[in-house]
């Protein structure tokens, strides 16, 4: 067993780091305060390959490993976990389920361009009244003539307004339950697509976040991916590893929110000392720093297992959980180590807490994890 990363991981943990630190660092507040996405941003992720981090050069991806995936969401998050957000619902969902999924036709016109980070993606499986229970979703496919005709609304989408590639799912038989749901290929601009309301959120703000609605969106065969009835299969094993890019999402803040409570409470001066050398900061710095290493090894072995093209479900679903359990506890924490500093603007405390919510929420709730997780363990 080698904990260690290669000299080319090393490399690549120190050049994106470099690159959120000069880029992203000094606009946090400014994007999260307008909930402004950058998309500015985007040709400078493309220029370090960070539009197509997995997916195989000859489509114009960096062809980077699932372990090279996790070190660079660890990175954007640990600077701005908004932007790290963005980047794993283009690659990890929208993308992800292009390069999994369709055909070498649809390749070339889809993923070609979203890994070189000339598009960008969406992916649409929530809607307004099913999230946890995603196979009961309302949005259907009906055929008409030779086209599917798509009726619906999807809610909460990353690049819901901006994605120039949407994957959405929606029910084409339902008398055949999750077996009787289908994927399809949007394009921004098609007639019947539209993006619905912004939402105004707690944290994430620099993360675009709309309704999706498709009235009579028309689209041919052609844009449906894999055979009818095939959409929710492919949904659990885009999931699978999209959790493993939340579960890294997660790493990152937490490691961000630890570094910031070491660097305040190693500088901020009470009862003539650094607050840093009292008993009870000392305990609460190293319990967190251990548990963001936990979280990072039970990351990197779920990554490591997609690397292996082996089963994931149970371990990604417990990556996920346990990083984004021990990601609240250190945003929270480090709020409280900044005391009332930690909860103003001018540090940087509040906005991982703010922002820290979302990752025991998205790509699968807590609860969501723990019924995978305990499926798993029953059905062996
Ligand atoms: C910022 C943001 C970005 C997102 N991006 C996307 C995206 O790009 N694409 C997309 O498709 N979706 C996206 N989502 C949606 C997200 O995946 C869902 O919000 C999430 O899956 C939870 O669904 P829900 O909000 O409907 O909550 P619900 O399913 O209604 O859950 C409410 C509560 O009930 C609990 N609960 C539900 N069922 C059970 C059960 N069986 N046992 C125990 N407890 C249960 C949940 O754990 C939760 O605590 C995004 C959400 C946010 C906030």
């Amino acid at each position: 067993m080698d904990f260690s990363l290669t000299q080319e991981q090393k490399l690549l943990r120190s050049s994106v780091r470099e690159f959120a630190e000069a880029e992203i660092r000094p606009n946090v507040m400014t994007w999260d305060e307008a909930q402004h996405f950058p998309q500015e941003l985007l040709p400078k992720l493309a220029g370090l390959g960070l539009m197509g981090i997995q997916f195989p050069e000859v489509y114009g991806g960096a062809g980077m490993s699932a372990v090279d995936y996790c070190i660079c969401i660890e990175e954007l998050a640990r600077v701005d976990p908004s932007v790290a957000l963005s980047v794993a619902a283009h690659n990890g969902l929208g993308a992800a389920h292009i390069a999994m999924f369709a055909t070498e036709e649809q390749k070339q016109k889809y993923l070609v361009p979203l890994a070189k980070g000339d598009a960008l993606a969406a992916w649409g499986l929530t809607e307004p009244g099913s999230g946890s229970d995603a196979a009961a979703m309302r949005t259907i496919a009906v055929k008409d003539g030779d086209c599917w005709v798509l009726n619906g609304s999807k809610a909460f989408i990353t690049h819901g307004t901006s994605a120039d590639t949407l994957v959405v799912m929606a029910v084409t038989d339902k008398s055949k339950g999750p077996k009787g749901i289908s994927s399809f290929i949007l394009e921004r601009g098609m007639g019947g697509l539209q993006a619905g309301k912004k939402e105004d959120k707690l944290g994430m703000r620099a993360s675009e976040t709309t309704e999706v609605i498709m009235q009579n969106c028309r689209v041919s065969p052609a844009q449906m991916i894999g055979e009818e009835g095939q959409g929710f299969i492919q949904t659990l094993q885009v999931l699978d590893a999209g959790r493993i890019g939340i579960a890294a999402l997660s790493v990152g803040l937490a490691q961000g929110a630890s570094e910031a409570a070491r660097d305040y409470t190693a500088q901020r001066q009470q009862f003539g000392r650094a607050i840093a050398s009292f008993p009870s900061i000392q305990e609460r710095l190293s319990e967190h720093a251990s548990r963001v290493d936990a979280a990072r090894l039970l990351t990197y072995r779920a990554a490591w297992l997609k690397d292996q093209g082996r089963r994931m479900t149970l371990e990604s679903a417990m990556a996920k959980l346990y990083s984004s359990e021990i990601a609240v506890r250190a945003a929270e924490d480090c709020v409280q180590m900044h005391g009332g500093y930690g909860f103003v603007k001018d540090y940087p405390a509040e906005k991982y807490f703010r922002d820290v919510k979302l990752v025991t929420i998205g790509e699968g709730t807590s609860e969501v994890q723990r019924l995978v997780i305990a499926r798993q363990l029953l059905a062996a």
